[in-house]
C-alpha cells in the first residue's frame, strides 16, 4: 500500500521520451537513514524543489517510485504560461479582486524567475520566451476577452485586446478576438527536469530511483517515512512533489483528475512563421492549444474528458489525435499535419485553476505540491519558492493564496 495515489501518468511514448539528456545518475537505495529534507517525486516539481533546497550544507534526498522524469513531466506539452487556466475576470469572482491580482502577479514573476534559474543553472532544454494569444471561443466571446484584457491592464499586467479584423490580418486566424500578452515560455520539460535534478545533485542532493514511499508519520522529532521494502527513513522535513499521484489523505480536497491528449507533428511541419514566437490557446470547452518547437514541430493538445481513465483507451488516442490535428489545421489555415507522436495522460484541475501548495494538515513538517492545471510548470516554480522559504523558516506573503486551507468548501469572494 502506498501513501500516494497510483496512476498511469502517461501513455507509452510522449515526444520527449525520444529526446537526449533526460536521464540522471541515481542510487538504487537511500545511502543514509536520516536527511534534513526528503523530496518525494522526481518530476519538475521535485527537481525545482531539490535545486532550490540543495545548498551543500543540508542533506537532501529525492526519491521516486519510477525512474526520475518518468511521471507527468514527461507528458507535458510545456507551455510555460503566466496566464492561469481561469481568466482573471473569473478568478476575481472566486477569490476576490485583491487575491486574484496577487495570484496573477506571482504567476508572471515566476515565469521570469524560472527563466533566470534555467540560465543560471546552465540547463540546455530549448527554453524559449514566448508571447501568448488567448483566442475567443464558445466559453468567452470577443466582448468578454476585451473586458479581460482591460481588467488585466488595469491591474498593471501587460495585455492587449486584438479584434477579429486584426487577428485575420496579422495572424490569418478567423476568430472574433484575442488577448495578446508576452512573458510566457516553452521548453523541453524532460530536459528541464533532468537539468534541475543534475543541478541539485551537483549541490549534494542524493537521487534515488524506483523506491516507493509507503507510509508517512510525523512526530516531535521529525518525519518518518517507511519505504515499500520496509526500510525506515527519518527526515526533518518531507515534501510530497507527487503530482497527480497526490497523498491519499488529500483526495477529499476540491480537485479532480481528468484525461487529456496531445500530439507532435514531424520536424519542419509547414506553419505560419509568427507561431514560433507564440503559445496559442482558446476559451473553448473542450479547448485546443498549440505551440512549435525549435525544429519546427507543432505541439498541440486538449480534448479533455472528465473521466480520469479515458486516456488509457488506445482507440480513443488515435481518434483524439486526429481531431487535434484537424483543429490545428483549421485554426492555422494549413494542410492537416501528419502526427509523429501522440500521447495522453491524467491532468489535475481545480475550480479556481490554482494549485495546492503548502503544509499537509495533521502532519507536522510535511508539505505537498499539487501543481494542477495547464500551467503546472509555473506552479512548480511557485511551489519551490514558497516551500523553500517555509523550510528556511521564512514566511512568503503569498503562501496563504495556495494552501490547503479553505479547500474543503468552495471559495468565497473577499
Ligand atoms: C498531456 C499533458 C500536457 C500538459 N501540458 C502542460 C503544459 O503545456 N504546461 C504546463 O505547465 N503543464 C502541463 N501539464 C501539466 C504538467 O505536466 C504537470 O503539472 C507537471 O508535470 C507535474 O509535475 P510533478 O513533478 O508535480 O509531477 P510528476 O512529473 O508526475 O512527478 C511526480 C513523481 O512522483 C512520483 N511518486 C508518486 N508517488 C510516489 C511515492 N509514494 N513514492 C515515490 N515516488 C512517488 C511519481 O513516480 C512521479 O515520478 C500537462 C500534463 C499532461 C498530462
Amino acid at each position: 500500500m502506498a501513501v500516494t495515489k497510483k496512476s498511469d501518468l502517461h501513455t507509452d511514448a510522449p515526444l520527449w521520451s525520444a529526446t537526449p539528456h533526460i536521464s540522471v545518475r541515481t542510487h538504487a537505495r537511500p545511502v543514509r537513514s536520516r536527511y534534513d529534507v526528503v523530496i518525494v517525486g522526481a518530476g519538475i516539481s521535485g527537481a525545482l524543489m531539490a535545486s532550490a533546497l540543495a545548498d551543500g550544507t543540508r542533506s537532501v534526498m529525492v526519491i521516486d517510485r519510477r525512474e526520475p522524469v518518468g511521471g507527468s513531466s514527461l507528458a507535458s506539452t510545456a507551455m510555460i504560461q503566466h496566464e492561469i487556466d481561469v481568466p482573471l475576470s473569473e478568478l476575481v469572482k472566486k477569490i476576490g479582486a485583491r487575491d486574484a491580482a496577487r495570484v496573477w502577479s506571482r504567476s508572471m514573476d515566476s515565469v521570469a524567475r524560472l527563466a533566470d534559474r534555467v540560465r543560471e543553472a546552465g540547463i540546455s532544454c530549448a527554453f524559449q520566451h514566448k508571447k501568448t494569444l488567448f483566442l475567443s471561443g464558445d466559453e468567452m466571446g470577443w466582448r468578454a476577452l476585451k473586458d479581460e484584457a482591460e481588467l488585466r491592464a488595469g491591474n498593471g499586467f501587460e495585455a492587449a485586446f486584438i479584434d477579429g479584423a486584426a487577428l485575420r490580418e496579422k495572424y490569418g486566424i478567423e476568430r472574433t478576438g484575442a488577448v495578446l500578452t508576452s512573458c510566457s515560455a516553452s521548453a523541453n520539460p524532460a530536459q528541464m527536469t533532468a537539468g534541475f535534478l543534475r543541478h541539485a545533485a551537483r549541490n549534494g542532493a542524493e537521487l534515488v530511483r524506483k523506491c516507493e514511499v509507503a507510509e508517512v508519520g510525523a512526530g516531535q522529532g521529525g518525519v518518518t517515512l517507511i519505504l515499500a521494502d520496509g526500510a525506515k527513513i527519518e527526515a526533518g522535513k518531507v515534501v510530497f512533489c507527487t503530482g497527480y499521484e497526490f497523498l491519499k489523505r488529500l483526495a477529499r480536497l476540491d480537485h479532480e483528475t481528468v484525461s487529456t491528449w496531445a500530439i507532435a507533428t514531424p520536424p519542419a511541419t509547414a506553419h505560419p512563421g509568427w507561431l514560433d514566437d507564440f503559445l496559442v490557446w482558446e476559451a473553448s470547452e473542450p479547448y485546443l492549444y498549440l505551440r512549435t518547437t525549435p525544429d519546427g514541430r507543432i505541439i498541440a493538445g486538449g480534448e479533455d474528458e472528465a473521466d480520469e481513465k479515458a486516456h488509457l483507451d488506445k482507440s480513443k488516442l488515435r481518434r483524439k489525435a486526429d481531431v487535434i490535428a484537424g483543429k490545428a489545421s483549421a485554426l492555422l489555415g494549413i494542410p492537416k499535419p501528419d502526427i509523429d507522436y501522440c500521447w495522453a495522460g491524467p491532468f489535475g484541475v481545480t475550480p479556481d485553476g490554482l494549485p495546492i501548495i503548502g503544509p499537509v494538515p495533521g502532519l507536522e513538517g510535511v508539505f505537498t505540491v499539487m501543481g494542477f492545471g495547464g500551467n503546472g510548470i509555473t506552479f512548480s516554480q511557485i511551489a519551490s519558492e514558497l516551500i523553500a522559504a517555509a523550510i528556511d523558516g521564512k514566511t512568503d506573503p503569498d503562501a496563504g493564496l495556495f494552501g490547503t486551507r479553505g479547500r474543503d468548501a468552495p471559495h468565497s469572494a473577499a
